[in-house]
């Protein structure tokens, strides 16, 4: 079946009420058939549900749903992108250990890694998403994860995943990738041999700027590349927290399981049953709108190329773009998303455009059906000097648009009457 069948049903089987909507289930906790049901569902030896910090029926719907769109085999939802992120890496490194990381990645992405999880004593070795050559010198028998993000924000860079992964899979390291911004509409990051992805779905998959969440997934098969490898022995030795449970020796999808059994059960990050439902609403429209997303950042792109104020437009769907053929390569029927940035003069001049767009609102949010402008040097990346947001790819006369679902040419006059 279709992303867009299987964005309106996968996942939901009606219950005895055979409601057309799946329900929310706001419970906190589950009524077990007696004890032994209940030491038996502890055990492991029969699945179902015991707490809502564990899983939950309506979030249940959620992952599988979000699962099958994606092209993988299971998948955990998180309160936030950030505690998918977080979870992700704290699966598979502990103190002493490393991960490698675009040096394009999502700020919050960038100060976990750089500063909370070094005092975890979590190193993390950064490289070029354009130049994944880089990454084989960061590689040594302490690195856990390769994570970099499918498109780039706000440098809106496309990764090269053929090349990033066959580095991976030379030295038997897990990859992931942040696909936030492509969703599983645009690109299937396990077709390509990425191991597991992780999303913030409060971004284009709730659509309407309506939720946090997060979700991990996993791709079939994962427990080939972790059984035996000397790099992941917490999934090939028992996990005392859980009676000697091997993860590496179960018949399930192991990386998620241990998201939800080790790290949900002691962190807590789990979504609500409310913000679930409110996701899969916004799954039921992410194929269509992510194509009128992507059609209509393409116009715009188009024509500030051709503006005479704008001196860079970084748009990987414009055909001028040196990141067009990785899109022509990876992404389905061409589609770029709704994430674009251009360069004027400076500073000055960019905050003034920003300030006279009507329909364009200054909010530092992305994937919205309501379209957003930002500055990044006077907002997310505040605290850099000149030389640093240069080094960063954030030239003082950056904007970044999040193209929305309003009507195209009013978008395009809103923009053609700031830029004056
Ligand atoms: C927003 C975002 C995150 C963080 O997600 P939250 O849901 O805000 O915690 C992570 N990665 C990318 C690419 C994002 O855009």
């Amino acid at each position: 079946m279709q992303a867009k069948t299987l964005a309106i049903h996968a996942g939901y089987e009606k219950d005895a009420q055979n409601t057309m909507a799946v329900p929310i289930y706001q419970s906190t906790a589950y009524e077990f058939r007696d004890t032994a049901h209940a030491a038996d569902l502890f055990a492991l030896k029969e699945l179902g549900n015991i707490y809502t910090r564990l899983m939950n029926p309506t979030t249940d719907v959620f992952e599988k749903r979000f699962a099958i769109l994606e092209g993988g085999v299971a998948a955990i939802g998180t309160a936030s992108g950030m505690a998918a992120i977080f979870y992700t890496i704290a699966n598979v490194a502990e103190a002493g250990d490393n991960i490698i990381i675009a040096k394009q990645v999502y700020g919050g992405t960038t100060t976990l890694t750089g500063h909370t999880l070094k005092r975890f004593g979590i190193e993390t070795r950064y490289f070029d998403v354009r130049n994944p050559s880089e990454i084989e010198a960061l590689i040594d028998d302490k690195s856990k994860i390769i994570l970099f993000e499918s498109i780039t924000n706000p440098s809106i860079d496309v990764a090269d995943f053929d090349a990033i992964v066959s580095i991976a899979n030379k030295h038997h390291i897990l990859t992931c990738v942040d696909n936030t911004v492509a969703t599983p509409i645009l690109f299937s990051p396990f077709e390509y041999g990425v191991d597991v992805t992780v999303h913030s779905t409060s971004k284009y998959t709730t659509g309407q700027g309506l939720a946090l969440g997060g979700i991990i997934v996993e791709r079939e098969n994962l427990v080939d590349k972790i059984k035996d490898n000397p790099r992941y022995k917490h999934f090939n030795t028992p996990d005392e927290s859980y009676h000697g449970l091997v993860y590496s020796d179960l018949p399930l999808p192991l990386f998620t399981l241990r998201v939800r059994l080790a790290l949900l059960r002691d962190l807590g990050g789990a979504p609500s049953p409310f913000n679930s439902w409110l996701h899969i609403q916004g799954l039921e429209t992410l194929p269509l709108r992510m194509r009128q997303h992507s059609d209509s950042a393409l116009s715009i792109a188009t024509f500030l190329e051709k503006h005479p104020k704008v001196k860079k437009v970084n748009y990987p769907g414009l055909h001028t773009s040196a990141q067009y053929p990785l899109v022509k390569k990876y992404f389905k029927n061409e589609m770029a998303s709704g994430l674009l940035s251009f360069e004027v003069e400076n500073k000055e001049m960019a905050q003034k455009i920003a300030d006279a767009t009507d329909i364009f609102s200054v909010v530092v949010n992305i994937g919205d059906s309501k379209s957003i402008i930002t500055h990044p040097a006077s907002t997310t990346h505040q605290q850099l000097s000149a030389k640093e947001l240069e080094e960063a790819g954030v030239p003082g006369g950056l904007i970044r648009l999040s193209v929305g679902l309003e009507d195209t040419q009013d978008l395009l006059d809103d923009l053609a009457k700031a830029l004056g």
